[in-house]
């Protein structure tokens, strides 16, 4: 799943290609990734792009046309991507079967599609007059790195909850999904399933700066990158995050995965959890 750092490579990306274009299609390959009706897609050819954002793990293309201001919001979710075109074939889009859930076509022959691979369609797409009619987009929590020592504190301290889980939730702090998690928890040395609560000073520390480190390193390196080699780059960078049975790159020791919530976490006990194996919750309780 792209998360923070492949987005805002996404969006400078696009914003290099698309910014002052004129829309001249917008045609629709998975019904089910629509989440609006009103406007509909259409309502965007002969709009201009006038800017390209990112919120969060949404990408905001913001267009200025006859209905006035339109902004194309989308979330590619676990499996979805941007695939761009120098040149969009001609063939109009049928819905259905293919992966490709929209097509957009500018005034320069160029375009892009949005694709998901899979069974479980979960890619997002909203046409909407402002960004915050996304109900996903208004609630986002700040943004990672502008965040302060003392503001971060201020996020962790009246939750109890798993840090793992709270790096992830989007209305605490924005953007950080699965995999930049792990990379934090494991560069902070800290438990995924550490409580929020009981982190002392030292550790809150720790693990701010972890997130600046990681999160900045990553979006360094996604910066003035191609769309199609943003994925890549990014599996390439993980030192424990997909690499179960793996040697971490810091001890030595081999990476363990666990469930967690609806997927699991990779992480390295000697780094992370002083050499304890993490229990599977979901699994125990089912036994239980
Ligand atoms: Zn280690």
């Amino acid at each position: 799943m792209p998360e923070m750092p492949e987005v805002e490579g996404l969006a400078a990306f696009l914003r290099g290609r698309t910014m002052g274009r004129t829309l001249t299609g917008v045609e629709v390959g998975a019904v089910s990734a629509l989440k609006t009706y009103s406007p509909a897609p259409s309502a965007l050819v002969g709009a201009q792009v006038s800017d390209v954002l990112r919120r969060g793990k949404w990408l905001d293309i913001a267009t200025a046309g006859a209905d006035g201001e339109l902004h194309l919001l989308f979330h590619l979710a676990r499996a979805g991507w941007l695939r761009w075109y120098d040149t969009v074939p001609k063939a109009a889009l049928r819905p259905g079967r293919s992966p490709i859930a929209l097509r957009v076509r500018l005034d320069d022959g160029a375009g892009f599609d949005l694709t998901e691979a899979g069974t479980r369609k979960r890619l997002a797409v909203h046409v909407v007059a402002r960004a915050d009619d996304v109900p996903a987009v208004a609630t986002l929590g700040p943004e990672p790195l502008g965040l302060g020592l003392d503001e971060f504190r201020a996020l962790l301290a009246p939750r109890k909850q798993q840090v793992k889980g709270l790096l992830r939730d989007q209305s605490v702090i924005a953007g950080i999904g699965n995999a930049y998690s792990d990379e934090i928890l494991h560069v902070a040395r800290m438990s995924p399933f550490a409580l929020t609560s009981t982190l002392d000073e030292e550790s809150a520390r720790r693990l701010h700066t972890a997130m600046l480190e990681v999160l900045g390193a990553a979006i360094g390196q996604a910066s003035g990158k191609p769309a199609a080699e943003l994925k890549d780059a990014k599996r390439r960078s993980m030192r424990v995050h997909g690499r179960t049975g793996e040697p971490c790159p810091v001890c030595g020791d081999t990476v363990r995965e666990v469930s967690f919530a609806d997927s699991s976490l990779q992480y390295c006990p000697t780094c992370q959890t002083g050499g304890r194996i993490l229990a599977d919750r979901r699994m125990s309780k089912l036994l239980r």
